[in-house]
């Protein structure tokens, strides 16, 4: 904000300044001084009396006609002169001082105008002298904004810059000369304690030299306070966590950007950690948002302590700490290299495995897996590091190396493949370029098929049909299964729906990825898909992994609980290959056990498979399930599965999974 600078005359205030230059004020200005109307006086007073003493004697000799005559009109002459003279100094002295008095009065009009002006603008006023920048007027309202009276200033010249934050100080004065040499004016912005030494507010400091060479300044000073709050709340809010207090992955992006440099400059070790909590999206769905926040402000807490108490950190201060969304943290450790890193992360996850989280009645546990990774030999930004780092993270939590995974270089090659593979599944998903198969699933007892397995292919635009086992794992990993399984289910529901009355025996299986247990969502939006299709929940049959059930049977007993109400029922998958086995039978609501085809494959020529298809089976049934076997490939291991009397037969020797209509269906085929 510039304004026309102001100096109030020396009534004003405690200004010792300049004349005022608004309109009044110059018109005060062209008062006449009190030597040029004594002189314009004696100047007049002069002319008339000169006149007068020269021309009255001759006018007076000329009329006299005696010596007594000429003593009369000399005595007459005397008295005229000096009334005439007295009424001539009369008339100059008052109306010089009728016209000094208009203008006084004129002039206090004026001044009275600069103090209210001066006192009604928010800003403050303010006259500087260089060099040392010391203020000699500054307006009243300095008081309400810093508590110090205008005369403070007037009487100590260092206050002004002993008010200077210290943040500040250097720079301003030197900028402000900088800006004056340069162009004669100044902007600039900073602040000044209050009297109380507590608080601080800061101003804009605008300021222009009088004339070119000057010393005297003039100036504004405002209030830029709230800006200045406004802008650090969003600064902060835009680079950190409002639940942890930690940096978000943007600040922590901007920050790992410097960190990254000062490394390659120093040549020393960098390392970036992800530490993700187990099902953290479950924690959440199972025991609400408010535990859920809860838990990530413990971790955080936890982990804040751990990195500040490690070795690691404490012979380096550069650690920082972020919370990346979800259940998701960022550490990043400079001077530190990959084995320091998963030393620290070891330590971390031990330590965690002791936090439990109180809430209401709940204990929660957290668990917890790290992914690792360095300073890239070549090249290398933030953006990539922590993607790296999340990456490590997805390896640490599907492989079976531990909970710690350290990034590979060659995993990048590996991560570059699999980003192309996600782009074309969400392509796929939104032009809804995924079909559907069905495999058909024999009973024995009546040697009918009533039930198909539903398997996912996705269709590429050149047409070829892609197997699940390209796309799925990579699904998995970067979290869209789900999108896929709603999209598959809404399919089957639909293919149901046209099938309408016509097979009402035909039931469909559908997988179920790992992920859907503790999906709360999926309850409500099957009840509402199965309404509106008008379709008995009892035609669906839900396959998941023997290994997704176990990892939490409580919430996926919750999951298969909520369904069944819906008359759907569920199928153990891959049942086997986890060795958790027979306990969980009777832990779990499901209907079926699918024994994994890897044991049914050979069964015609591996004892050891017979003998273990033969002891699922028996105790299957002592737990009341039907036993399917997959992957049934000719007749001999047909053969022997009607002899252990599992219920249901699968495979290429019943029949290949085909893309089957509905009406097809119908007719029975
Ligand atoms: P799965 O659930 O164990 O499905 C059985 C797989 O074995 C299917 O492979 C099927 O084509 C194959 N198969 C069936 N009979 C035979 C046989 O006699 N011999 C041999 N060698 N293989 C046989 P597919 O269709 O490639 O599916 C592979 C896996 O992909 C499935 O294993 C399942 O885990 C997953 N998947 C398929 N569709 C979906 C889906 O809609 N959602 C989810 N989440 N996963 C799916
Ligand atoms: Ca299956
Ligand atoms: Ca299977």
């Amino acid at each position: 904000m510039t304004q026309p600078p102001l100096t109030p005359s020396a009534s004003a205030g405690p200004c010792t300044g300049p004349v005022p230059r608004t309109p009044e004020a110059r018109a005060v200005a062209g008062v006449p001084t009190g030597r040029s109307v004594a002189a314009r006086i004696t100047a007049i007073y002069a002319a008339v009396a000169g006149a007068w003493i020269l021309f009255s004697d001759w006018i007076l000799t000329d009329l006299a006609r005696s010596v007594h005559q000429v003593t009369l009109f000399q005595a007459l002459n005397g008295a005229v002169f000096v009334v005439a003279t007295s009424a001539l100094l009369y008339a100059l002295v008052r109306g010089y001082a009728g016209r000094l008095s208009g203008l006084v009065a004129r002039a206090r009009i004026s001044e009275a105008c600069v103090r209210h002006v001066i006192e009604s603008v928010p800003d403050l006023l303010y006259t500087r002298e260089l060099p040392d920048l010391r203020v000699t007027f500054i307006s009243p309202n300095v008081t309400a904004a810093l508590g110090f009276e205008p005369e403070d200033f007037m009487d100590d010249p260092r206050l002004w810059r002993d008010q200077l934050h210290e943040a500040d100080r250097d720079r301003v004065t030197a900028e402000i000369r900088e800006q004056l040499e340069d162009k004669g004016a100044f902007t600039i912005e900073y602040r000044l304690w209050h009297r109380d030494g507590v608080t601080t507010r800061w101003f804009c400091d605008n300021g222009r030299l009088e004339a070119a060479g000057a010393s005297r300044c003039f100036g504004v000073l405002t209030d830029i306070t709230d800006r200045k709050e406004t802008e650090s709340t969003l600064h902060y809010l835009t680079n950190h966590d409002p639940l942890t207090g930690l940096l978000n992955q943007h600040g922590v992006g901007l920050i790992l950007d410097n960190l990254l440099q000062i490394a390659r400059r120093r040549n020393t070790g960098l390392s970036c950690l992800c530490l993700g909590i187990d099902r953290f999206s479950h924690l959440n769905d199972a025991f609400g948002h408010k535990a859920g926040d809860e838990i990530l402000v413990r971790v955080g807490q936890y982990l804040r302590e751990e990195l500040r108490a490690s070795d690691v950190i404490s012979r380096v201060p550069d650690g920082i700490l972020a919370r990346a969304g979800g259940g998701r943290f960022l550490a990043v450790l400079l001077d530190t290299g990959v084995d320091g890193a998963r030393a620290l992360a070891e330590r971390a996850l031990e330590g965690l495995d002791r936090v439990v989280v109180h809430y209401g009645e709940d204990r929660i546990r957290i668990g917890a897996r790290v992914g690792i990774v360095g300073l890239p030999a070549h090249g290398g930004d933030a953006v990539q590091i922590l993607s790296q780092a999340e990456n490590a993270l997805h390896r640490a939590r599907g492989g079976a190396g531990g909970p710690v995974h350290v990034y590979d270089a060659s995993e990048e090659r590996e991560d570059a493949l699999a980003a192309r593979w996600l782009d074309r599944i969400h392509a796929a998903l939104d032009k809804r370029r995924f079909v559907l198969h069905f495999q058909p699933i024999l009973h024995l007892p009546t040697w009918s098929v009533h039930h198909y397995e539903v398997l996912v292919r996705m269709r590429e635009p050149d047409g070829t049909l892609v197997p699940p086992t390209r796309f799925i794992p990579i699904a998995e990993r970067f979290g869209v299964i789900d999108r896929i399984d709603y999209q598959v289910l809404e399919m089957a529901i639909d293919y149901l729906r046209r099938l309408g009355g016509a097979r009402p025996d035909i039931r469909l299986a559908v997988n179920l990825s790992g992920v859907h247990v503790g999906d709360t969502r999926l309850l409500a939006w099957l009840r509402t898909r199965l309404e509106s299709a008008a379709v008995d929940g009892a035609r669906l049959i839900f396959e998941i992994t023997e290994t997704a059930a176990v990892e939490d049977l409580q919430q996926a007993r919750i999951l298969m609980d909520s369904l069944r109400a819906l008359g759907c029922r569920f199928a153990l998958d891959d049942f086997g290959i986890g060795f958790t086995s027979f306990i969980h039978l009777r832990a779990l609501p499901v209907d079926l056990i699918k024994i994994d085809g890897s044991f049914i494959r050979n069964l015609d020529t591996s004892a050891e498979d017979r003998a273990l298809v033969q002891a699922i089976t028996k105790v299957a049934k002592a737990y009341h399930k039907e036993v399917v076997a997959e992957c049934v490939e000719n007749e001999r291991i047909l053969a022997l599965l009607r002899r252990y009397e599992v219920d249901y037969v699968q495979g290429f020797h019943i029949g290949r999974p085909v893309a089957m209509s509905p009406e097809r269906a119908a007719g029975g085929q």
